[in-house]
């Protein structure tokens, strides 16, 4: 019978914007399967978005369209990512799909007529117009809702339980014995504390959600979000539909996740599925979180790293040596872009593309392009492939335990010994003392066993830089990919004979000094930052009479009201000596109203009239702005006479 191997990302929230956080999982799960695939087991890879849930239903009613409609279109997000980071997932399941839906409404059945499941009532701090519970340590100050910030009013409904306390001990006594139930071990003593405290019975339902799925036979009640999202898991492999799929990969399934969901997948998760009567995951794996340039990530910093620039300007398979080269599986790590290119330099173009170079320049101009047969006539040659041979050992143990930081720190020692070793053969000059003193023989020798380590290094890192990998063994001369190989098949020696193909820059050295003038360039481009010697974009020159054609005028600002459409927009009553009229203004995130009331400003007097959120403006308020790193305004000053004028003074 085939090995088997089943791995999961969670599901991500379909309305994200996809985020390194995304990427850093999806591509750890991704390696692991075209690891395990290349070590012969029958693998099953999952991705999916979850895409139920209140947040869902909101985002859908402000842009008009229906929840089914909004999720239809945003769930393409992931998948086009997937595709740019060479994501290679056997499915993806979204959890609006009917197969879904009938497998969670199978087993909360089956819950509720084994009385697992109950009716009882819920209580929690909820804020009406956002139409969500919020939780103690979610909330804003004096209990105000984190969205909106409107006051939250405690509230009571119906819901369903699951009974999860019932299987508490006989999770524990799995966990006692299965220590690598959760890794790492840091989680696993945080999960073991949490278990051996209170475990409550949970709310799995909701009277107050619409957009859900309906619980059979009770239907003004939808299950509620995490319930539902967690089933995903067995739903792909054929929980209701196929049940031979379910015994084959169920058994072996690994959840990975980052370690801000452990609970839900450590202990709510396996408690359902022992109350289900089905084998709790072999490993749930959590991994740490990134900061960007040691700062925490947030929108309003502008540091959000998107997956799809970096694999645009570094290319994805850099992107992903780097995130699991960086940091060890499950700590945190800080990116950086500076440190991104110092490890393509290093490590991609100087380690592993040189050493290809090297090796196919050799054997074309000393060999004829063809792999020597050349036996071992040397220790040297010997210690090589004895270190290949255990690196293949050493990689084997270090994916047992997800520390994809080692695998790769021995696979870049296998590579770098590959480096030294021509420095310690010194193959040119076996070359020219080849043609008097009898010297072939051993720089067959030495091109044979660097050939070797470049065709094991191929298959090594493979899972990591799959793209890198084909062009690298097509570099090789060998045919198919090396994706399809298999690592325990390996044979040193085998790559005898073998014509190699014309040799090319695998990765390109990134020149430090040009980049960093051309990141320079960008950020200033998008912060609006000038200095001497830099032009802003201009506007055409215009005349006098252009310039008077516009009117504008010293005004005061009588008061300034909240448009309850717009999160920018100010409606201004503004007095202009000889008149006083509305307008709009753009300036709501830098003031509060009771800020502007009273201030003198200078106003675009003739500018027609326009309808901004609903609201007729006639005028505009001038304002010089700053923007921030995320090319959003992020300082805003008004204009304003730097003396006493009358109002509706002229500026000229
Ligand atoms: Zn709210």
């Amino acid at each position: 019978m085939n090995k088997t191997f089943y791995i999961t990302t969670p599901i991500y929230y379909v309305n994200d914007i996809p985020h390194i956080g995304h990427a850093y999982t999806t591509i750890a799960c991704d390696v692991m399967s075209r690891y395990m695939r290349m070590r012969g087991f029958d693998t099953h890879f999952l991705t999916g978005t979850d895409e139920h849930g209140q947040k869902i239903q909101a985002a859908a009613e402000a842009k008009g369209m229906t929840p089914q409609e909004l999720v239809d279109k945003i769930h393409v997000n992931f998948k086009e990512l997937w595709k740019v980071l060479n994501i290679s997932n056997d499915d993806f399941i979204r959890t609006t799909e009917p197969r879904h839906v009938r497998v969670v409404q199978a087993m909360f059945k089956k819950l509720m007529d084994q009385g697992d499941i109950y009716k009882g009532s819920y209580e929690g701090w909820y804020c009406v117009p956002c139409e969500t519970y919020v939780s103690e340590s979610g909330m804003g100050e004096n209990r105000t809702c984190p969205d909106c910030g409107r006051a939250l009013t405690m509230m009571r409904e119906e819901s369903y339980f699951f009974r999860a306390s019932k299987y508490v001990p006989q999770l524990i006594e799995h966990y006692e014995k299965n220590l690598q139930g959760v890794m790492p071990r840091i989680r696993y003593n945080e999960i073991m504390s949490f278990l051996r405290g209170e475990v409550r019975d949970q709310s799995v339902s909701r009277t107050t959600l619409k957009w859900g799925i309906p619980i059979p036979g009770d239907e003004k009640h939808v299950v509620y979000v995490w319930f539902d999202a967690l089933i995903n898991y067995a739903t792909a492999v054929g929980y209701l539909d196929d049940p031979e799929t379910f015994r084959k990969y169920w058994p072996v399934v690994r959840h990975m996740v980052g370690k801000d969901i452990i609970r839900f997948h450590c202990i709510i998760w396996p408690l359902m599925l022992l109350a289900l009567g089905i084998n709790v995951p072999v490993s749930v794996v959590a991994h740490g979180w990134w900061t960007v340039d040691g700062e925490k990530m947030s929108k309003s910093k502008g540091n959000v790293v998107d997956p799809f620039k970096m694999a645009e300007l570094y290319g994805a398979d850099a992107f992903r040596y780097f995130l699991l080269r960086e940091v060890p599986f499950g700590s945190d790590g800080d990116f950086s872009e500076a440190a991104l290119v110092g490890r393509i330099n290093s490590d991609l173009a100087n380690d592993l593309g040189n050493l290809l170079n090297r090796t196919l320049q050799m054997i074309v101009s000393y060999a004829g392009g063809a792999v020597p047969q050349g036996g071992e006539n040397d220790p040297l040659d010997a210690k090589v492939r004895a270190l290949g041979e255990a690196t293949l050992g050493l990689v084997d143990k270090a994916m047992e335990t997800f520390s994809y930081d080692e695998a790769l720190k021995h696979i870049w020692a296998f590579i770098g010994r590959g480096n030294k070793y021509i420095d310690e053969t010194l193959p040119w000059k076996l070359h020219k003392e080849g043609q008097k003193e009898g010297q072939e023989e051993r720089l067959d020798a030495v091109l044979h066993t660097l050939y070797e380590v470049l065709r094991l290094s191929a298959l090594l890192v493979a899972p990591y830089i799959p793209e890198s990998a084909e062009k690298l063994w097509k570099q090789l001369g060998l045919p198919g990919s090396p994706l399809t190989e298999r690592l325990d098949g390996f044979r040193w020696g085998g790559g005898a004979g073998t014509k190699v193909a014309k040799a090319e820059v695998l990765f390109p050295r990134i020149d430090l000094e040009q980049w960093k003038k051309e990141r320079k360039k960008e950020r200033d481009a998008r912060t609006g930052k000038l200095e001497h010697g830099t032009e802003p974009e201009h506007e055409p020159q215009i005349g006098i009479e252009g310039f008077r054609s516009v009117e504008m005028r010293v005004a005061q600002i009588l008061k300034a009201e909240e448009i309850p459409k717009s999160k920018k927009l100010y409606k201004l009553e503004v007095d202009l000596g000889y008149e006083k009229r509305t307008i709009c203004a753009g300036i709501k995130p830098f003031f509060k109203p009771e800020e502007l009331t009273g201030k003198r400003v200078v106003v675009v007097a003739n500018l027609k009239p326009a309808k901004l959120a609903g609201v007729e403006s006639n005028g505009m308020v001038l304002a010089a702005s700053m923007k921030d790193a995320a090319g959003t305004a992020e300082s805003l000053a008004l204009i304003a006479p730097a003396s006493d004028v009358p109002l509706g003074s002229r500026v000229s």
